[in-house]
């Protein structure tokens, strides 16, 4: 009787190299804040391929550096707008700019991105049968008569204003959406994305939580725009991300408001972002910009009962974690 040896384990290289993912993933927009945090949890699981399509508008390869070069992850410099021939088994539709200052720049690029990139990913979509979700935006509702806002509400959105190329845009998309799904039964998702915020984000690109902590840590004033009471609902991207996967993984179209319900003032936000960051540091008002929404809080009961999730960092919790990734990038270490 002549015991074997087993064989031996193959290398690591080897398994990567014959490694067959279960899950060929696109994120588009996944060199950006959200996406590139979705790239990570996604990368996590040893069954997802993933397929990032960018076009560095907004994002940057910075931020998905870390998977370069690992046989799971593939980047790829395509503008969406133009068609998009690959196979996949589900797309997450993220692309396009999401702060007012870099979708006002170019809003007819802004609304091509939203029309023709989504008609093309739905195209994409029907070729290969694959699931897409798309990250639409609370600014749907527009400037809202109902509060807080629940998906059956239709907004209040002015069709012609200098916003209009992303929350009309955003509309657009969601139409095509369900067009696709009624007219060629194409699995859909669509997240109804509220203010988020986290590291990753752009420091310069006037949201008003990256305005608020680079502020705080350069020693500027906190500039609130008028008049202050207006109020957003501010998720940390990790609880953002969580929502996203479930949202995709489960078997709701939705639209499925994620978001925080924990609703500032931007007053209130200066002040906490003072109390928490820096105590020296001044608060000013400055003239706000048109259309902007006085109110905004997500009601997130569907998100809830249809998909377990809900938000788990608060503001307070999430600041500091925010601040610690700006530190290092505007390279300003904390005093004492
Ligand atoms: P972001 O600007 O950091 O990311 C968007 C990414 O899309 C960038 O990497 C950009 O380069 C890329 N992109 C833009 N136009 C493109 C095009 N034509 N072709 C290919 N790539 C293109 O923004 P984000 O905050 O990560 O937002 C991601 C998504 O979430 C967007 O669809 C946005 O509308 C939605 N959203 C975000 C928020 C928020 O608070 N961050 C709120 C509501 C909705
Ligand atoms: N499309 C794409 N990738 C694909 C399939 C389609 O980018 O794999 C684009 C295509 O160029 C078209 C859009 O998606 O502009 C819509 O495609 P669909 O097949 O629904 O419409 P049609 O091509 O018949 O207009
Ligand atoms: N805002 C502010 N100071 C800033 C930037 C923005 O007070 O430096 C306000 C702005 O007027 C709006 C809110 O913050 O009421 C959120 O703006 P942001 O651009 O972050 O996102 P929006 O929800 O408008 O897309």
């Amino acid at each position: 009787h002549v015991t074997r040896k087993p064989p031996p384990e193959p290398s690591p290289l080897r398994k990567a190299k014959f490694f067959q993912a279960n899950m060929r993933i696109l994120v588009t927009g996944g060199a950006g804040f959200i996406g590139s945090h979705l790239v990570d949890k996604l990368m996590e699981n040893e069954k997802n391929e993933v397929i990032v399509v960018d076009n560095y508008f907004t994002g940057s390869k910075d931020n998905v550096s870390q998977w370069i070069g690992h046989p799971r992850f593939e980047l790829i410099r395509h503008d969406v707008t133009e068609p998009l021939l690959i196979e996949v088994d589900q797309i997450y539709h993220l692309a396009c700019p999401a702060s007012p200052i870099f979708y006002k720049y170019n809003p007819v690029k802004t609304i091509k991105t939203n029309v023709i990139g989504t008609l093309n990913m739905l195209g994409l979509a029907k070729r290969v049968g694959a699931r897409i979700l798309l990250t639409s935006t609370s600014e749907v509702y527009g400037d809202p008569l109902v509060h807080p806002q629940d998906e059956s509400y239709w907004g209040n959105v002015n069709p012609i204003g200098v916003r209009s190329c992303y929350d009309e845009g955003k509309r657009v998309a969601e139409t095509l959406m369900f067009d696709y799904h009624r007219q060629h039964g194409i699995e859909i998702r669509i997240a109804r994305i509220f203010n988020t915020y986290g590291p990753r984000m752009n420091i310069d690109d006037g949201r008003v939580v990256s305005n608020f902590i680079a502020q705080a840590i350069r020693d500027e004033p906190l500039t609130v725009q008028l008049p202050g009471t207006q109020t957003r609902s501010f998720c940390y991207v990790s609880d953002m991300v969580d929502g996203l996967i479930r949202l995709m993984e489960g078997d709701n179209t939705g639209p499925i408001n994620i978001g925080n319900p924990g609703e500032f003032t931007m007053l209130e936000l200066a002040e906490t972002v003072k109390e928490t960051i820096n105590s020296d540091v001044k608060i000013v008002t400055v003239e706000n910009t048109p259309d902007d929404p006085r109110q905004r809080k997500p009601d997130i009961t569907k998100a809830k009962e249809l998909l377990g999730w809900e938000p788990k960092v608060k503001l307070r919790e999430g600041l500091p974690l925010m601040e610690e990734d700006f530190r290092k990038r505007l390279g300003i270490l904390r005093k004492n």
